[in-house]
């Protein structure tokens, strides 16, 4: 693998990484802290909401029932020996009707009388277990309760009935009054609920049995059996008010609890869903993308910009500076591919190298500048005479090495001639002088068994034959062994 795509593959994975890290680290944050916003304020204040909106819609069933236990009338009615039952019937009815309640009632603690709307409907007993409640309350110490029960008057119905203790005006306990609520009223103000907030609500006991919920509540009658909520049932039932999550079917389920003391019931609201988090994975998704395009640029403006450097390394590495020619290193990549397609071809290969004649002199009468424009200028020169397939190589100070494809030996001397006569042709300008010189050739083609090395020792020996023999001339390996 090259150096190129090692740079590419760490840039790469660099980038990676620090969009990945940065993307989560911004997804766990937010996740987090929607969680604790949820936890912390969210739930608790949807409870307290919902808690006022009890408070208005429930606890208003409790101060009825307060009021009858204060009011006079009832009480006087009372302490009188209960004489006229039309009365506390007519009584009952007008708070049933202007406070809308299911049904209101009075229980004589003396006569054990249970008064309704419609009148006495029976006395309650010790030994009915449906009056069961009423001794029980009797001896407890509240002053209030809330009873979930079977009607008296219609057992068929089950009622939220508010029993409130009524005293004499000595203290003594003289019955219980109160009004009953339907479930379904009560049922359809947890829906109400509900649907308003968007949070699963229901109530618990002390003991943890669900108590009231709506009809869509799916979950066990008593959270203790629950096998998720189960798990926090003692902290529910030990503090006044409580938050957590849990996790139920891969989704983050958001608890929040709160007694409510007029009941002495627990307030649950359940948040199942959590929409905002599914925003904030779209983000991260919309964020991981992002990176992975803004990752897909940089990478291919860093291979861009590498390739162009590279490119720019490569030529200058292969070319001469002055000139702009192949320098040596080209030549030896070069050659061995241009042999081996000769060879392959079964084609001739032929080199000539050129020696420029007296060049010292032109550095020595007109400076070091000048020597450079004759070079570079004969290189202009040269490549205006050569094909495109031929390789010019700037050999050494004033030497040119020409590989020429598909050429024989004959052919190379004549554009060995070419070259000879072009230079012999040119002149530059020096200050007022028009200065020329001439060139020297050695010429050779590649023998069958020959390596590319001895050819060109051969076209050297070629030219030191030229140079010995007096300069501006083409030589051939055969004339410089005649020359040796
Ligand atoms: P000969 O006919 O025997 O080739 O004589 P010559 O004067 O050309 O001598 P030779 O080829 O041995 O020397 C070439 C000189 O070219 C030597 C060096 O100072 C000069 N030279 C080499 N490279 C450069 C260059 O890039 N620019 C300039 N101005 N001179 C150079
Ligand atoms: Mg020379």
């Amino acid at each position: 693998m090259t150096k190129k795509y090692q740079i590419l593959i760490v840039l790469g994975l660099i980038l990676f990484a620090g969009f990945t890290t940065t993307s989560l680290v911004s997804y766990f944050t937010a996740h987090d802290s929607l969680a604790r916003q949820i936890e912390e304020n969210t739930l608790p204040l949807t409870g307290d909401n919902i808690y006022s909106e009890i408070q208005r819609d429930l606890l208003r069933p409790i101060f009825i029932s307060s009021l009858m236990a204060q009011d006079t009338f009832l009480r006087d009615w009372v302490i009188a020996g209960e004489q006229d039952s039309t009365a506390i019937a007519r009584y009952l009815k007008a708070i049933q009707q202007r406070y809308d309640t299911e049904t209101s009632f009075f229980v004589s603690d003396r006569t054990r009388n249970y008064y309704h709307p419609q009148g006495v409907i029976k006395t309650v007993s010790k030994d009915d277990q449906q009056d069961g409640w009423y001794f029980r309350f009797k001896s407890g110490i509240a002053p209030y309760e809330i009873n979930i029960d079977r009607d008296t008057a219609d057992p068929s119905r089950i009622t939220v009935f508010i029993n409130y203790k009524v005293f004499d005006y000595d203290g003594n306990l003289i019955g219980v009054a109160g009004v009953g609520l339907s479930t379904s009223m009560v049922k359809q103000l947890i829906d109400d609920y509900q649907r308003r907030y968007n949070r699963e609500i229901f109530f618990i006991n002390r003991f943890g049995r669900v108590m009231m919920h709506s009809d869509t509540y799916s979950g066990t009658d008593q959270i203790r059996s629950s096998p998720e909520l189960g798990l926090y049932a003692t902290r529910i039932l030990t503090s006044p008010s409580s938050a957590f999550s849990y996790e139920a079917n891969g989704r983050t389920v958001f608890v929040n609890s709160r007694l409510v003391p007029e009941f002495n019931w627990y307030l649950i609201v359940q948040q199942a869903s959590n929409p905002s988090s599914e925003k904030i994975y779209n983000t991260l998704v919309l964020n991981l993308i992002g990176s992975g395009v803004v990752t897909l640029v940089v990478l291919s403006l860093a291979w861009l910009t590498v390739s162009g450097f590279q490119r720019r390394l490569e030529a200058l590495a292969h070319t001469d500076k002055l000139t702009g020619l192949a320098n040596r290193q080209m030549l030896d990549q070069m050659l061995p591919q241009q042999v081996a397609l000769a060879r392959r071809r079964k084609e001739p290969l032929s080199c000539v190298i050129a020696d420029l004649d007296g060049f010292k002199q032109i550095n020595d009468t007109y400076g070091h500048p000048a020597g450079d424009l004759m070079i570079s200028s004969i290189a202009e020169l040269f490549t205006a005479v050569t094909r495109e397939a031929d390789l010019i190589c700037r050999w050494g100070g004033d030497e040119f090495l020409f590989i020429l494809p598909n050429c024989d030996q004959a052919q190379a001397c004549r554009f060995a001639e070419k070259l000879r006569t072009a230079v012999e042709n040119h002149r530059i300008r020096v200050d007022k002088a028009l200065v020329g010189l001439s060139l020297s050739l050695g010429v050779s083609e590649l023998g069958e068994q020959e390596s590319p090395d001895d050819m060109i020792l051969r076209a050297d020996h070629a030219l030191l034959a030229s140079k010995s023999g007096g300069r501006n001339r083409v030589s051939e390996p055969d004339t410089a062994l005649l020359v040796n």
